[in-house]
């Protein structure tokens, strides 16, 4: 296909939608990449929050080799087992009911804004349509979430925007109650802003934001895209804040990387969604399907919450020890595998430095670095990947200074 380093060199047929590291990564095994020169990397971002079983788990790859020899895809007017299987293991898993499957994380956060208006509209009979989200939220880059998401940049040049969505500030009640009006159909949130820098909603905010849910008749939606199936240490964030939302959505992690989203429901919004009023050609179709199932038991089976519970404990105190005196470090915070390492400047430079000596980790916003590392990250590997970011942290002191 292309020689070793030739791919940096030739001119590019893709949009240029992505400001693309200068890495070619061709193989993965568990917490390694590699590099098409042979160069090996400890990879703490797994394709942000999707590899969380690390990258060729074997009990997926089984179940994805099996499935390949039976049926890739028929239409949805059919009964698939896979996808019965994997909603009703859902169902079972969450607080919610129904799942309805598509291929991303904006689809499914589409699919809960649709599900929502309809609701209110059909079901209750009421004209209320609008959502409240929240500043510095990420929620996809279709035209109803990138307005959903509160962060201007995402926006730029696409007027005009649908209507129907206004921002609160995150973790303050006050602003969610001064946005609520008789048109308010739901309030949608991240539980960590990942996107924007690992954002952690408090305790108290979210109890009053359930509640208030519910005096007002209000959808509650928990976005958990990038912080559901076992990234924070449980399957989804909201088990730790003892609420129940109406309507979660899912993505990344799901399938251990073949595409899915799923929108998941309480019984009361079955009717929202009558027969042809949505629908995806691809979504739940077997393979996704069928890797989302093997995902979900390998979860459970490896008790991999406690796994990462303890991994996520441990790297944040090492990380909260090891750069309590840095000076260019101003907070370190995080839930389960999902960490945010906060700089008083920006950090894509170091985050290439961090590449080159062999660490790959992602920005959250402009001056935050992300650790997502798999569910399965051992001590050792943390304490590695902390070595490399204080030998990168150093030099770049001795830089600026
Ligand atoms: C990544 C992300 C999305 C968008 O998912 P896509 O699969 O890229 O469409 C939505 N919400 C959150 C919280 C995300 O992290």
């Amino acid at each position: 296909m292309y020689k070793k380093g030739e791919i940096l060199l030739k001119k590019s047929y893709l949009f240029p939608t992505y400001n693309k590291f200068p890495i070619t990564l061709v193989k993965g095994e568990q917490s390694s990449l590699w590099d098409d020169k042979g160069n090996s990397y400890l990879d703490f971002m797994t394709g942000l929050a999707v590899c969380n079983l690390g990258h060729v788990p074997q009990k997926v790859k089984l179940r994805i080799q099996e499935q390949l020899d039976q049926l890739w895809h028929v239409s949805n007017l059919f009964h698939l087992p896979t996808q019965e299987a994997l909603a009703e293991k859902l169902a079972s898993i969450s607080c919610t009911d129904l799942v309805f499957f598509c291929n991303s994380g904006a689809e499914a956060n589409e699919a809960a804004i649709k599900c929502a208006r309809r609701y209110h509209q059909r079901v209750l009979g009421n004209k209320r349509y609008e959502i409240i989200t929240f500043e510095q939220s990420f929620h996809g880059r279709t035209l109803a979430t990138l307005t959903a998401t509160g962060q201007q940049k995402v926006k730029e040049g696409y007027l005009p925007l649908p209507e129907g969505f206004v921002h609160a500030v995150f973790n303050d009640i006050q602003s969610v109650q001064s946005k609520i009006t008789d048109k308010t159909a739901a309030i949608m949130l991240e539980l960590v802003q990942g996107e924007s820098g690992v954002h952690l909603a408090d305790q108290a905010f979210v109890s009053e934001l359930s509640n208030l849910c519910e005096q007002h008749g209000i959808l509650l939606i928990i976005d958990e895209v990038q912080t559901g199936i076992g990234r924070t240490g449980k399957m989804f964030a909201y088990e730790h804040y003892g609420i129940e939302p109406d309507i979660i959505t899912l993505a990344k992690g799901l399938a251990s990387g073949l595409p899915i989203g799923a929108m998941m429901g309480k019984e009361k919004l079955r009717d929202a969604f009558s027969i042809g009023s949505h629908a995806s050609t691809f979504g739940g179709s077997p393979l996704p399907t069928a890797a989302g199932l093997a995902t979900i038991e390998t979860l459970i089976e490896d008790d991999l919450f406690e796994r990462a519970t303890k991994a996520g404990a441990y790297a944040l105190d090492e990380l909260k020890k090891v750069l309590k005196a840095n000076p260019i470090v101003c907070d370190v915070r995080g839930l389960g595998l999902l960490i945010g390492i906060e700089l008083t400047e920006v950090v894509n430079p170091i985050i290439q430095k961090l590449h080159q000596s062999g660490l790959l980790v992602l920005p959250g916003g402009t001056h935050v670095i992300r650790f997502m590392p798999s569910l399965y990250v051992t001590h050792d590997e943390i304490d590695l990947a902390i070595r490399i970011l204080c030998k990168v942290l150093r030099e770049q002191r001795g830089e600026v200074i």
